[in-house]
């Protein structure tokens, strides 16, 4: 039996058509198959890979820590230092009231304990959530997505969630002084990419202040300069009680966090003490490997690169058969008629050496969030390949 079949055989599937693409190595914004075929990755790992693959100084990091220790002890009773140097980085790249990091193992995780921590320090049990939005697939993380397909088949969930639109006014009014918590994607990314309007968001954070409410924003996809800026909240001249992250946090390495005031935050610490456990979140390795990614990022200015890339791709993606791109920096979802036409023109894609996917909540979408640092060349070869592929529908 080969790989692919033993993959189908051995690893449990959760889809009835996986791709099952045998990929042997990655470097930059590029993928090799087993028989040597390269393709552009336009996904990212479902934007992990922020500084593209295998970024050598990424590579460095983990194998100075795995030299050093792999796991020790948490719980407060030993420092793992790597978690503490990436904390303070990112600290200083975040507003003074964001200044405590709870390290997790992945971003549903991180929701899972923000959830917790607005219970706890409001003394409060009603969340607030919207209507398409993502934010994991664990049984706290699945009660808040936005979409009854997925809840559904899972129930029953938590109690005491409430489900608004996203950018309605109208939804502003369910938040009371009984809501403990809002949580919201700063951009809806599996929506399709949609991003709210500024006042709408102003509107939210003064509502959440207003009620007691903590304001939770994920920015698990978001975040890391995807949109443009380094974290999207920043855009909408607005800071978070709670900022939730994941994905290119660890620089291809498993880690999520929740960041919150240390005043808030301090909740988790009593009555009961361990509030919240892990034996893995903020692994000494994931750590190293996300702060290292982190300098890159802002070292090397890539950043300040993301809207010239999402202006390149606006203009290439022109086609008849595209009825609209909605972009937020490299965050960007090109729409078709339906799911199949979608579906085949991402099949020739990968025939052709571009690896693009669809959104979970917008099958009509192809998803294209590549690495940031995937060059001009790169971006001007790929949209060829697409647009080449709408065409031969
Ligand atoms: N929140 C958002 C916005 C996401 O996109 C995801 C993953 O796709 C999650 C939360 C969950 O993260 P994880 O898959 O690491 O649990």
């Amino acid at each position: 039996m080969n790989q692919r079949q033993l993959f189908l055989q051995h690893v449990a599937q959760t889809s009835p058509a996986p791709l099952a693409l045998e990929i042997v190595k990655a470097a930059g914004s590029s993928l090799w198959d087993a028989h040597g075929k390269e393709y552009t990755d336009l996904i990212a790992g479902i934007s992990v890979c922020n500084i593209g693959h295998c970024h050598p100084a990424v590579v460095a990091a983990i194998q100075q820590q795995a030299n050093q220790y792999l796991h020790l002890l948490v719980y407060g009773e030993l420092v793992e230092t790597p978690q503490v140097a990436y904390a303070q980085y990112l600290i200083q790249h975040l507003p003074a009231t964001l200044n405590s990091v709870y390290f997790t193992n992945s971003g549903a995780e991180a929701v899972e304990g923000a959830m917790k921590l607005a219970k706890r320090y409001t003394g409060r049990t009603q969340i607030l959530a919207f209507n398409q939005s993502y934010h994991g697939s664990t049984q706290g993380a699945l009660s808040i997505i936005g979409d009854e397909y997925w809840r559904n088949a899972y129930r029953p969930l938590l109690p005491d969630i409430i489900h608004a639109d996203h950018n309605s006014f109208e939804s502003l009014e369910w938040i009371t002084d009984k809501t403990a918590c809002v949580i919201a994607e700063t951009i809806q990314a599996e929506r399709g990419v949609f991003y709210p309007d500024r006042a709408w968001m102003q509107a939210l954070r003064k509502k959440c202040t207003d009620t007691g409410a903590l304001l939770i924003l994920d920015e698990i996809q978001a975040g890391f300069g995807r949109t443009g800026s380094l974290w999207a909240f920043e855009q909408y001249g607005i800071v978070p009680d709670v900022l939730l992250l994941g994905k290119a946090l660890g620089g291809g390495m498993p880690l999520g966090a929740f960041i919150a005031g240390r005043d808030i935050m301090w909740s988790l610490a009593y009555d009961p003490v361990l509030g919240h456990i892990t034996t893995f979140g903020g692994h000494p390795v994931s750590c190293a490997a996300g702060l290292a990614a982190m300098k890159v990022l802002l070292e090397g200015n890539i950043i300040g690169t993301v809207k010239q890339k999402e202006q390149l791709f606006r203009d290439l993606l022109k086609h008849p058969a595209i009825k609209t791109v909605r972009t937020s920096g490299l965050l960007i979802a090109v729409e078709f008629d339906s799911f199949e036409v979608n579906k085949k023109i991402i099949d020739r894609c990968i025939e052709n050496g571009v690896l693009t996917d669809w959104f979970l909540f917008a099958p009509r979408c192809m998803r294209i969030a590549p690495p940031l640092t995937i060059t001009n060349e790169a971006i001007e070869k790929a949209c060829r390949v697409i647009v080449s592929a709408i065409e031969e529908q």
